[in-house]
């Protein structure tokens, strides 16, 4: 249920209204709006009458919220949510593009992708320490050490970092690092690691399982979001279809339906959707017209070198002009990059 305030309602009618929700056993979810306050109740609803708000003082309209994610959703919370990386506003009007190689793989390696993403006016570098291989003979990372360098290259080149994490032990060794954890494909319905990254101070990306829907995403969101962590990246990465000329098949459809229901930045990565490194630039395009906040590139400096991911990555020439070319169709649909 979601109680909106009148335009200008005084704060002794808001906070009324907090307590009653509160004094009822329910846990009030507050969003100041600019011209007025809406206040989310949270909790099972099924037992609450409209009537106990509709006659407070300063309350316009109660709404029940029929969908099963509260937190995530836009009616919670109308207002789209920025979170500050780095100097980058993700989720405001500016794409961001967040680049490096599928995994961290040796010094050279990372300091080599760091430099192009910079170069390239780059504010946030990727790179797995910690890999989830289909293959348990697949390299699987370099774990710590790959940790150590991702450090390196966040005090030295200035760039913020992204690096997945896939348990709840790992989380507090991973946000030590780590700028933004992300939350892979294989892990989206782990939810003791939801749970986890929900405690966390640090913002979560979080990939939509390969066999996932859209409403699955969303409630998984909202695990993170109800353990305090409101500072969540959606990511849609391709889902499995019966295409088999692609990886996965990127749905583009993700992004408007996404920006309907929900405030929280949405995210492509046609890296993963695609499987291969020549269909990346053209499904980056497609993904900033269709009204993606940012993109998560694969970058290798050698892809024909690399430890996993070698065919989606994209060469630094590649990278290069997708960003150039990026940064025309984000000025078509009234955005920069
Ligand atoms: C990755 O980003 O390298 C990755 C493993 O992604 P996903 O979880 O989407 O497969
Ligand atoms: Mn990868």
């Amino acid at each position: 249920m979601i109680i909106i305030m009148r335009n200008g309602a005084p704060q002794d009618q808001v906070t009324a209204v907090i307590d009653r929700v509160s004094q009822l056993g329910f846990k009030p979810h507050i969003s100041p709006g600019e011209e007025r306050t809406i206040i989310g109740v949270i909790g099972d609803e099924r037992r609450l009458d409209e009537s106990t708000f509709d006659l407070m003082e300063g309350v316009e309209r109660v709404v029940r919220v029929l969908k099963p994610f509260k937190l995530a959703s836009r009616d919670f919370h109308p207002e789209d949510t920025v979170i500050t990386v780095n100097g980058a506003r993700i989720g405001d009007q500016p794409v961001v593009v967040i680049g490096g190689p599928c995994s961290v793989e040796s010094r050279e390696q990372v300091f080599e992708a760091a430099e192009i993403v910079k170069a390239n006016g780059g504010m946030i570098f990727r790179g797995g320490a910690f890999k989830p291989r289909t293959s348990p003979y697949s390299f699987r990372g370099m774990g710590d050490k790959g940790l150590e360098l991702l450090a390196q290259i966040k005090s030295s080149l200035g760039l913020a970092i992204i690096t997945e994490v896939m348990s709840p032990e790992q989380v507090p060794m991973v946000a030590g690092v780590a700028d933004i954890l992300q939350v892979g494909t294989r892990n989206m319905q782990n939810y003791a690691l939801l749970d986890a990254v929900g405690r966390s101070a640090r913002p979560v990306m979080l990939k939509r399982g390969m066999m996932s829907t859209i409403e699955e995403l969303l409630m998984s969101a909202e695990y993170i979001m109800s353990n305090g962590n409101e500072q969540v990246i959606l990511c849609e990465r391709g889902i499995r279809t019966f295409e088999t000329t692609t990886r996965n098949t990127l749905d583009v459809s993700a992004v408007p339906v996404l920006k309907e229901l929900t405030h929280l930045p949405v995210f492509m990565d046609p890296s993963h959707a695609s499987g291969r490194a020549r269909y990346v630039n053209a499904l980056s395009r497609a993904s900033v017209a269709a009204g993606a906040d940012g993109l998560l590139i694969e970058m290798h400096p050698h892809p024909e070198m690399a430890l996993s991911d070698g065919a989606q990555s994209v060469s630094p020439d590649v990278y290069t002009q997708t960003i150039a070319d990026l940064r025309r169709v984000a000025e078509a649909v009234g955005r920069s990059l």
